[in-house]
Protein backbone atom coordinates (compact mmCIF):
# COMPACT_ATOMS: atom_id res chain seq x y z
CA UNK A 1 0.00 0.00 0.00
CA UNK A 2 2.65 2.24 0.85
CA UNK A 3 4.34 1.55 -2.18
CA UNK A 4 1.50 2.11 -4.30
CA UNK A 5 0.73 5.64 -2.67
CA UNK A 6 4.28 6.62 -2.94
CA UNK A 7 4.02 5.08 -7.16
CA UNK A 8 1.13 7.21 -7.10
CA UNK A 9 2.46 10.06 -5.65
CA UNK A 10 5.78 10.44 -7.67
CA UNK A 11 3.60 9.99 -10.91
CA UNK A 12 1.21 12.70 -9.79
CA UNK A 13 4.43 14.90 -9.07
CA UNK A 14 5.82 13.74 -12.28
CA UNK A 15 2.74 14.78 -14.17
CA UNK A 16 2.76 17.83 -12.51
CA UNK A 17 6.12 19.11 -12.86
CA UNK A 18 5.31 17.92 -17.04
CA UNK A 19 2.72 20.50 -17.28
CA UNK A 20 4.57 22.94 -15.33
CA UNK A 21 7.24 22.63 -17.76
CA UNK A 22 5.25 21.86 -21.13
CA UNK A 23 4.85 26.18 -21.77
CA UNK A 24 8.13 26.28 -21.61
CA UNK A 25 9.31 23.06 -23.71
CA UNK A 26 6.48 24.12 -26.14
CA UNK A 27 8.27 28.25 -26.64
CA UNK A 28 11.25 26.36 -26.86
CA UNK A 29 9.94 23.85 -29.58
CA UNK A 30 7.86 26.66 -31.25
CA UNK A 31 11.37 28.42 -31.50
CA UNK A 32 12.97 25.44 -33.17
CA UNK A 33 10.57 25.27 -35.66
CA UNK A 34 10.91 28.75 -36.02
CA UNK A 35 14.35 28.68 -36.70
CA UNK A 36 14.86 25.89 -38.81
CA UNK A 37 11.90 27.68 -41.11
CA UNK A 38 14.45 30.70 -41.21
CA UNK A 39 17.05 28.20 -42.06
CA UNK A 40 15.39 26.52 -44.87
CA UNK A 41 14.05 29.64 -46.42
CA UNK A 42 17.62 31.37 -46.22
CA UNK A 43 18.73 27.95 -47.79
CA UNK A 44 15.93 28.48 -50.69
CA UNK A 45 17.09 32.13 -51.14
CA UNK A 46 20.70 31.20 -51.42
CA UNK A 47 20.06 28.14 -53.85
CA UNK A 48 17.84 31.25 -55.72
CA UNK A 49 20.91 33.52 -55.59
CA UNK A 50 23.04 30.83 -56.93
CA UNK A 51 20.88 29.74 -60.10
CA UNK A 52 20.59 33.24 -60.76
CA UNK A 53 24.07 33.92 -60.80
CA UNK A 54 24.16 30.85 -63.34
CA UNK A 55 21.69 31.86 -65.26
CA UNK A 56 22.89 35.43 -65.34
CA UNK A 57 26.30 34.61 -66.29
CA UNK A 58 25.28 32.22 -68.78
CA UNK A 59 22.55 35.05 -70.36
CA UNK A 60 26.02 37.39 -70.70
CA UNK A 61 27.78 34.79 -72.44
CA UNK A 62 25.03 34.07 -75.24
CA UNK A 63 24.47 38.13 -75.35
CA UNK A 64 27.99 38.63 -76.02
CA UNK A 65 28.43 35.73 -78.52
CA UNK A 66 27.86 36.38 -82.17
CA UNK A 67 28.06 34.04 -84.79
CA UNK A 68 30.43 34.83 -87.65
CA UNK A 69 29.88 34.19 -91.54
CA UNK A 70 32.60 31.71 -93.13
CA UNK A 71 33.10 29.92 -89.21
CA UNK A 72 33.25 26.69 -89.85
CA UNK A 73 34.29 23.50 -87.38
CA UNK A 74 35.80 20.35 -89.38
CA UNK A 75 35.54 16.91 -87.42
CA UNK A 76 38.86 14.83 -87.48
CA UNK A 77 38.75 10.90 -86.58
CA UNK A 78 41.90 11.07 -83.78
CA UNK A 79 41.09 7.72 -82.64
CA UNK A 80 38.93 4.91 -81.31
CA UNK A 81 39.29 3.75 -77.54
CA UNK A 82 37.48 0.51 -76.55
CA UNK A 83 37.16 0.67 -72.77
CA UNK A 84 36.61 -2.74 -71.80
CA UNK A 85 34.55 -1.30 -68.43
CA UNK A 86 33.28 1.97 -68.69
CA UNK A 87 32.49 1.51 -64.87
CA UNK A 88 35.64 3.66 -64.53
CA UNK A 89 33.75 6.64 -65.98
CA UNK A 90 31.70 6.59 -63.08
CA UNK A 91 32.18 7.00 -59.45
CA UNK A 92 28.53 5.58 -58.45
CA UNK A 93 28.62 2.29 -60.10
CA UNK A 94 27.36 3.38 -63.17
CA UNK A 95 28.15 2.04 -66.60
CA UNK A 96 30.29 -0.79 -64.40
CA UNK A 97 31.15 -3.82 -66.65
CA UNK A 98 29.85 -2.56 -69.64
CA UNK A 99 31.99 -2.50 -72.74
CA UNK A 100 32.06 0.24 -75.31
CA UNK A 101 33.98 2.02 -77.99
CA UNK A 102 35.00 5.74 -77.51
CA UNK A 103 34.89 8.35 -80.42
CA UNK A 104 38.67 10.42 -79.99
CA UNK A 105 37.59 13.28 -81.81
CA UNK A 106 39.72 16.69 -82.64
CA UNK A 107 38.36 19.88 -84.57
CA UNK A 108 39.90 22.63 -86.95
CA UNK A 109 37.68 25.67 -86.13
CA UNK A 110 38.28 28.02 -89.30
CA UNK A 111 37.50 31.45 -88.28
CA UNK A 112 37.84 34.18 -91.35
CA UNK A 113 41.08 35.50 -88.76
CA UNK A 114 42.97 32.23 -87.93
CA UNK A 115 42.60 28.25 -87.59
CA UNK A 116 42.12 26.94 -83.94
CA UNK A 117 43.03 23.49 -83.63
CA UNK A 118 40.41 22.00 -80.50
CA UNK A 119 42.17 18.49 -79.00
CA UNK A 120 45.26 16.62 -80.50
CA UNK A 121 43.72 13.34 -80.09
CA UNK A 122 45.60 10.01 -79.62
CA UNK A 123 49.49 9.59 -80.69
CA UNK A 124 50.40 9.97 -84.31
CA UNK A 125 53.18 6.96 -83.94
CA UNK A 126 49.57 4.54 -83.55
CA UNK A 127 48.26 5.30 -87.17
CA UNK A 128 47.83 1.94 -89.24
CA UNK A 129 48.57 -0.14 -86.17
CA UNK A 130 45.49 -1.62 -85.33
CA UNK A 131 44.26 -1.94 -81.70
CA UNK A 132 47.24 -1.43 -79.04
CA UNK A 133 46.47 -3.01 -75.79
CA UNK A 134 48.41 -2.50 -73.08
CA UNK A 135 48.49 -4.92 -69.81
CA UNK A 136 46.50 -4.05 -66.86
CA UNK A 137 44.27 -1.37 -68.49
CA UNK A 138 40.86 -1.33 -69.60
CA UNK A 139 42.04 0.79 -72.65
CA UNK A 140 42.88 -0.05 -75.90
CA UNK A 141 43.66 2.54 -78.57
CA UNK A 142 44.03 2.41 -82.10
CA UNK A 143 44.34 5.24 -84.80
CA UNK A 144 43.64 5.08 -88.32
CA UNK A 145 44.96 7.99 -90.04
CA UNK A 146 46.91 10.54 -88.28
CA UNK A 147 45.56 14.36 -87.71
CA UNK A 148 47.93 15.67 -90.16
CA UNK A 149 47.32 13.36 -92.89
CA UNK A 150 43.65 14.12 -92.72
CA UNK A 151 44.02 17.85 -92.40
CA UNK A 152 46.30 17.42 -96.17
CA UNK A 153 42.96 16.06 -97.08
CA UNK A 154 41.15 19.36 -96.84
CA UNK A 155 44.27 21.64 -98.04
CA UNK A 156 45.63 22.10 -94.43
CA UNK A 157 48.63 22.14 -93.26
CA UNK A 158 50.56 22.13 -89.79
CA UNK A 159 51.72 26.00 -91.00
CA UNK A 160 48.50 27.25 -91.44
CA UNK A 161 47.64 26.43 -87.79
CA UNK A 162 47.64 30.15 -86.02
CA UNK A 163 46.50 28.44 -82.61
CA UNK A 164 45.65 25.30 -80.57
CA UNK A 165 44.19 24.17 -77.07
CA UNK A 166 43.82 21.21 -75.57
CA UNK A 167 40.54 20.49 -73.14
CA UNK A 168 43.01 18.96 -70.71
CA UNK A 169 46.11 17.01 -70.18
CA UNK A 170 45.24 13.03 -70.54
CA UNK A 171 46.82 11.63 -73.24
CA UNK A 172 43.81 10.81 -75.36
CA UNK A 173 43.95 14.52 -76.12
CA UNK A 174 47.47 15.64 -76.34
CA UNK A 175 48.85 13.14 -79.13
CA UNK A 176 49.89 14.95 -82.14
CA UNK A 177 51.06 18.22 -81.31
CA UNK A 178 53.11 18.36 -84.80
CA UNK A 179 49.60 18.63 -86.42
CA UNK A 180 49.92 22.48 -84.65
CA UNK A 181 53.16 23.64 -86.26
CA UNK A 182 54.33 26.55 -84.45
CA UNK A 183 51.12 27.74 -83.48
CA UNK A 184 50.32 29.53 -80.35
CA UNK A 185 49.30 27.08 -77.73
CA UNK A 186 46.42 28.64 -75.57
CA UNK A 187 45.97 27.06 -72.14
CA UNK A 188 44.51 27.68 -69.07
CA UNK A 189 46.89 29.08 -65.90
CA UNK A 190 45.76 26.20 -63.69
CA UNK A 191 46.38 23.08 -66.36
CA UNK A 192 49.63 24.97 -67.34
CA UNK A 193 50.73 25.16 -64.15
CA UNK A 194 49.45 21.59 -63.22
CA UNK A 195 51.34 20.44 -66.14
CA UNK A 196 54.98 22.09 -65.79
CA UNK A 197 54.50 23.73 -61.76
CA UNK A 198 53.26 20.63 -59.81
CA UNK A 199 56.39 18.13 -60.13
CA UNK A 200 55.05 16.03 -62.18
CA UNK A 201 57.97 14.87 -64.36
CA UNK A 202 55.86 12.01 -65.78
CA UNK A 203 53.27 14.44 -66.74
CA UNK A 204 55.69 17.17 -67.78
CA UNK A 205 57.67 14.75 -70.03
CA UNK A 206 54.54 13.96 -72.20
CA UNK A 207 54.24 17.32 -73.48
CA UNK A 208 58.20 17.20 -75.05
CA UNK A 209 56.18 17.40 -78.69
CA UNK A 210 54.89 20.50 -77.71
CA UNK A 211 58.07 22.87 -77.83
CA UNK A 212 57.60 23.78 -81.24
CA UNK A 213 54.19 25.67 -79.63
CA UNK A 214 54.44 29.56 -78.10
CA UNK A 215 52.34 29.20 -74.85
CA UNK A 216 50.08 31.94 -74.35
CA UNK A 217 48.53 31.57 -70.80
CA UNK A 218 45.09 32.79 -69.92
CA UNK A 219 42.52 32.69 -66.79
CA UNK A 220 38.75 32.98 -67.09
CA UNK A 221 37.10 32.20 -70.31
CA UNK A 222 38.76 33.22 -72.75
CA UNK A 223 37.65 35.11 -76.04
CA UNK A 224 40.38 33.54 -78.90
CA UNK A 225 39.22 35.65 -81.94
CA UNK A 226 38.41 38.89 -79.97
CA UNK A 227 34.55 38.57 -81.57
CA UNK A 228 33.17 36.33 -79.13
CA UNK A 229 32.59 33.70 -81.75
CA UNK A 230 34.88 31.19 -80.21
CA UNK A 231 35.30 30.92 -76.67
CA UNK A 232 37.25 28.64 -74.61
CA UNK A 233 35.04 28.27 -71.40
CA UNK A 234 37.13 27.32 -67.91
CA UNK A 235 34.99 23.74 -67.10
CA UNK A 236 37.65 22.50 -64.21
CA UNK A 237 37.25 19.38 -62.40
CA UNK A 238 38.36 16.26 -64.71
CA UNK A 239 41.68 18.20 -64.29
CA UNK A 240 43.01 21.34 -62.57
CA UNK A 241 42.39 23.35 -66.04
CA UNK A 242 40.21 21.43 -67.71
CA UNK A 243 38.61 24.10 -70.83
CA UNK A 244 35.52 22.93 -72.81
CA UNK A 245 34.94 25.33 -75.83
CA UNK A 246 31.75 27.52 -77.34
CA UNK A 247 31.62 28.29 -81.36
CA UNK A 248 28.86 30.51 -82.84
CA UNK A 249 28.08 29.13 -86.25
CA UNK A 250 26.29 30.87 -88.56
CA UNK A 251 24.06 28.39 -89.49
CA UNK A 252 24.14 25.71 -86.54
CA UNK A 253 24.00 27.95 -84.21
CA UNK A 254 26.01 27.44 -80.37
CA UNK A 255 27.91 24.68 -80.47
CA UNK A 256 29.49 23.08 -77.09
CA UNK A 257 32.49 20.88 -77.25
CA UNK A 258 32.65 19.10 -74.15
CA UNK A 259 35.99 17.85 -73.74
CA UNK A 260 36.22 15.45 -71.38
CA UNK A 261 33.30 17.00 -68.68
CA UNK A 262 31.10 14.41 -70.35
CA UNK A 263 32.44 11.16 -71.72
CA UNK A 264 28.94 9.70 -72.50
CA UNK A 265 25.47 11.07 -73.03
CA UNK A 266 24.97 9.21 -69.74
CA UNK A 267 27.27 11.43 -68.04
CA UNK A 268 25.43 14.20 -69.09
CA UNK A 269 21.81 13.02 -68.07
CA UNK A 270 23.19 11.36 -65.11
CA UNK A 271 25.74 14.28 -63.79
CA UNK A 272 28.23 11.30 -63.51
CA UNK A 273 31.55 12.15 -62.03
CA UNK A 274 34.40 9.61 -63.51
CA UNK A 275 36.68 7.73 -60.93
CA UNK A 276 39.44 9.11 -61.99
CA UNK A 277 38.47 12.98 -61.50
CA UNK A 278 41.19 15.86 -59.80
CA UNK A 279 37.80 17.82 -58.05
CA UNK A 280 34.50 16.18 -58.18
CA UNK A 281 32.68 19.34 -56.64
CA UNK A 282 34.53 21.78 -59.48
CA UNK A 283 33.67 18.93 -62.36
CA UNK A 284 29.59 19.05 -60.95
CA UNK A 285 29.60 23.08 -60.51
CA UNK A 286 31.39 23.07 -64.46
CA UNK A 287 28.54 21.16 -65.30
CA UNK A 288 25.97 23.45 -63.78
CA UNK A 289 27.96 26.44 -65.39
CA UNK A 290 27.80 24.22 -69.03
CA UNK A 291 24.62 23.53 -68.84
CA UNK A 292 23.10 27.49 -67.71
CA UNK A 293 25.40 28.10 -71.10
CA UNK A 294 23.70 25.31 -73.37
CA UNK A 295 20.46 26.06 -72.01
CA UNK A 296 20.37 29.97 -72.42
CA UNK A 297 21.67 29.23 -75.96
CA UNK A 298 20.02 26.04 -76.82
CA UNK A 299 22.98 25.05 -77.41
CA UNK A 300 24.16 21.84 -80.28
CA UNK A 301 26.44 19.99 -77.56
CA UNK A 302 29.01 17.60 -78.79
CA UNK A 303 30.25 15.25 -76.38
CA UNK A 304 33.72 14.30 -78.09
CA UNK A 305 34.03 10.73 -76.68
CA UNK A 306 30.78 10.21 -77.63
CA UNK A 307 30.60 7.84 -80.54
CA UNK A 308 26.93 8.22 -80.65
CA UNK A 309 27.24 11.51 -81.34
CA UNK A 310 30.49 11.44 -83.97
CA UNK A 311 28.28 9.00 -85.99
CA UNK A 312 26.35 11.93 -86.71
CA UNK A 313 28.48 14.91 -87.09
CA UNK A 314 29.61 15.69 -90.72
CA UNK A 315 32.91 13.87 -91.87
CA UNK A 316 35.84 16.16 -94.13
CA UNK A 317 35.67 17.40 -96.96
CA UNK A 318 32.31 18.63 -95.53
CA UNK A 319 32.03 21.18 -92.11
CA UNK A 320 29.87 21.69 -89.47
CA UNK A 321 28.43 25.35 -90.75
ZN1 LIG B 1 39.57 11.84 -73.07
Amino acid sequence: MTTKLFTAAAIGALVLAACQHAPESQTAEAEIVEAAAQASEAAAIATEQAAESVEASARAVAFLAKPVDALKIYVFDCGKINVSNVGVFSANGYFEGQERDFSDTCYLIRHPEGDLLWDLGLPGGLAGMGPQPSEGSVFTPSLERTLVDQMAGIGVTPADIDYVSISHYHFDHIGQPDAAGEATWLISEREYNAIYQSGNDELKAQFAGFEALTPKVFTGDFDVFGDNSVRILQTPGHTEGHTSLQVELPETGTVLLTGDLYHQFESRTEKLVPGFNTSADETLASMDKFEGIADVSEAKVIIQHEARDYATLPKPPEALK
